[in-house]
């Protein structure tokens, strides 16, 4: 089932990505190994491309504990079966993710090709004619997150955006710059939660 969408304008491509996350959470199945599964079939569709750093929080991201869970109830899991995902697989997303950045800050010319090995269960690309035939748009879908980060890292790598900041409300990264909401400030991915969390933890640190 294709789900409506979400995007991210990538250079002069139009990426888009249907994540689904269980609208009623995840849970940890010690059980059979450790999986992260949803806890029911309902799933709703989030903006994964319009979060273009979540690639970067991830790499971040404290996968201890309940951290997964925080995690995927927010923006899903890697795989798309209920079977959920092994931890293992995380553990593996984070190193090969937090390698590539690493590499890629150093700007070492020894950067692995990012986007090769995707097939066409994860992403996809079309051609729409606009107009005169002259002119088209170009859209890539992407069918997971574990594709869509890639995507991320690869626009990151291509086209870094000016500053970066990491929100002391949800620990996400975003970029500010041109063309980025102006809500952003230096400390607050401008999310009114987060703007509120901020500002009750400043005033608990004053002690008012
Ligand atoms: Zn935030």
């Amino acid at each position: 089932m294709r789900q409506k969408v979400d995007n991210l304008v990538l250079n002069n491509v139009r990426a888009y990505c249907s994540q689904l996350v269980c609208s009623d959470g995840y849970q940890i199945d010690e059980l059979v190994g450790g999986r992260v599964r949803p806890k029911s079939n309902s799933f709703e569709p989030i903006n994964v491309m319009s979060d273009p750093l979540l690639f970067m929080s991830f790499a971040e991201w404290d996968l201890h504990n309940r951290g997964v869970l925080a995690f995927a109830n927010r923006f899903g899991i890697f795989g798309r079966d209920e079977n959920g995902d092994d931890l293992r697989e995380w553990t593996r997303q984070q190193e090969y993710i937090s390698n590539i950045i690493a590499i890629a800050k150093q700007r070492a010319p020894e950067l692995p090709p990012i986007l090769e090995g995707l097939s066409d269960k994860d992403v996809s690309l079309s051609l729409t004619p606009q107009g005169d035939k002259s002119r088209g748009e170009i859209t890539l879908q992407i069918y997971n997150l574990s594709a869509a980060m890639r995507v991320q890292m690869a626009s990151w790598i291509v086209s870094p955006p000016e500053r970066i900041i990491k929100c002391g409300g949800c620990d996400r990264f975003v970029s500010v710059g041109p063309g980025t909401r102006h809500q952003i400030t230096a400390e607050s991915c401008g999310d009114r939660r987060c703007i509120n969390r901020i500002g009750h933890q400043k005033r608990k640190l004053k002690g008012i």
